[in-house]
Formats: structure tokens, sequence, C-alpha cells
């Protein structure tokens, strides 16, 4: 199994780090991890196209991590797909991408109607919503989802991925959440969001020590983040999602380091993992 990071980055614009996004594959299935800003340039340049995909999983319904959606499924058109999108997400999910597709339902029908298509099928998509607790087979990958704890958004979720009795743990985005250390027990990768602590300096009105405290507080501290991969027992702990985009390198690697007892790898866009 290998994992890509897409996109590492969060809503704020840095072209280093797209939007949160990763691809889960195999020789032969391929699973996209949410569809943030930039995804489909980021499967560009790994050449894989949005026709190939065979499911969409979403953490939670925030705009970094969606954002992309429509560009993701017209895309996909134009890359000659045939077959219906498969799309797993929190509850709301169906009426999210309903809302998306009619707001250009008139746009796309101009353009199937003009540009003529041997297929629309990539128009056709089936949404599943996440109970609390579950399992899904995508081809020759076995998943689990479970809830995480993002509040106050109401739904978020982290996943577990098995491939020949190897564990990948993705957490969403999440604050420290004892369903990590649940579910991620033993994994051979946890993929980890961080709020990088020290970085982001309260600067004008729009960036009081109030609201730097609240994102801070649904998401994962850097002084945090080792201690969970330290309880997970993970053989490795990878980093994303990354607030602010910018950040100190060595000292963050220092800080989990001490935690964790073995060096982080600090993710980067288009990282591949095996595992
Ligand atoms: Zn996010
Ligand atoms: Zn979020």
């Amino acid at each position: 199994m290998e994992l890509t990071l897409l996109g590492t980055g969060c809503p704020s614009v840095d072209y280093r780090r797209f939007g949160p996004s990763n691809l889960v594959s195999t020789k032969k299935a391929k699973i996209l991890v949410d569809c943030g800003s930039g995804v489909t340039q980021r499967l560009n340049q790994i050449n894989i196209s949005g026709a190939s995909i065979d499911a969409l999983l979403l953490t939670h319904l925030h705009s970094d991590h969606v954002v992309d959606l429509y560009q993701l499924i017209i895309s996909s058109w134009h890359s000659y797909r045939i077959k219906p999108w498969i799309i797993y997400g929190p509850p709301g999910t169906k009426i999210f991408i309903k809302k998306i597709m009619n707001a250009w339902k008139k746009e796309r029908e101009q353009r199937i109607n003009y540009e003529v298509r041997s297929s629309i099928k990539a128009f056709d998509i089936i949404v599943k919503e996440f109970k609390s607790l579950g399992n899904i087979k995508i081809k020759d990958i076995k998943i689990t989802y479970f809830t995480v704890d993002h509040k106050p958004v109401k739904y978020a979720y982290g996943f577990n991925f098995y491939y020949n009795k190897k564990k990948l743990t993705i957490s969403g985005d999440t604050k420290p959440c004892e369903n990590i250390m649940k579910f991620g027990q033993n994994a051979d990768v946890l993929l980890h969001e961080v709020f990088i602590d020290g970085e982001i300096k309260e600067t004008n009105k729009m960036r009081t020590n109030k609201t730097l405290h609240n994102v801070r507080d649904y998401h994962t501290p850097s002084t945090i983040v080792g201690k969970i991969a330290k309880i997970t027992n993970c053989k490795k702990l990878v980093l994303t999602h990354f607030v602010p985009t910018k950040f100190n390198e060595n000292k963050l690697m220092k800080i989990v380091r001490n935690d964790f007892g073995k060096n982080p790898i600090v993710g980067k866009d288009l990282l591949k993992i095996q595992i």
C-alpha cells in the first residue's frame, strides 16, 4: 500500500502546501481522502487521472477539505471517466453534494449538450454517509472509519486502511482524541494533523489571542502529537495539515521527537510513503 500526500496545508494559501488531500493506493485500488484546494493538479503531477479514482472519502465538511470537489468531478469527466463517483462522508454529505451539483447544473447541462461525449457517468454520484463506526471494502483495501473530536464540527472522522497485514491510520482534523489512541494502535504509519505552537503571532485585530486559541483548540498541538503517537505505538509518525504552513522544521522535529522517542516525518506535498 502506498500513501501519497497530495496537500499538506490548511485554509491558508501556500503554493508549497496545497489544501488537505491524500491518496491511498495499491496496484488495484485508488482511494482519495479529502479534496482540498489543488487536488486535481497534484493528482496530475503524479500521473493519476480523476477518471481512475475508485472512491473519495471525506473526513469532514470543512471547506479546506472539500473545496475542489466540483473541480474533481468535472475534470474526471474531461478525463473520460466512465463510472459513477462513490463518495463516503459524514452525515450531511448527501445534501452538501446535491447543493454543489445544483449550483453548477445549468452550466453542466450546457456543457454536456455542446461538448457531446460518450458517457456522463462521471456525474452519477453515489453518496454513502458514515455512522459512528463502520467498515468499508474498496477492492483490496479494507477501511475502518471512526469518529474523531473536531468540535465544534459535529461530524469528523479518522480512518484505518488495511492491506497485506499493514495498517495506515489517518487522523483527519482532530484535537487530541482517544479514538486515535484506540484505533491507531500499532499502526505501521500514523498520519496525524498538527497545530504548531508558537508560530502564529498575534498581529492585528484579525488575529487576536482569542481567535488563535480557538484555532489551536480544535487541532492537535505540536506539544501533544508526539505523545499521542507514542501511546498508539505506531512505527512511523507522519505529520500533515500544518497550521501554519510556514514554521521552523527543526524545532518541530525536536519537540515531537522528545515525546515520540523517534523522529517524525514532516510531510511535504507529493511525498510518497510505502506501507
Ligand atoms: Zn482542515
Ligand atoms: Zn477541519
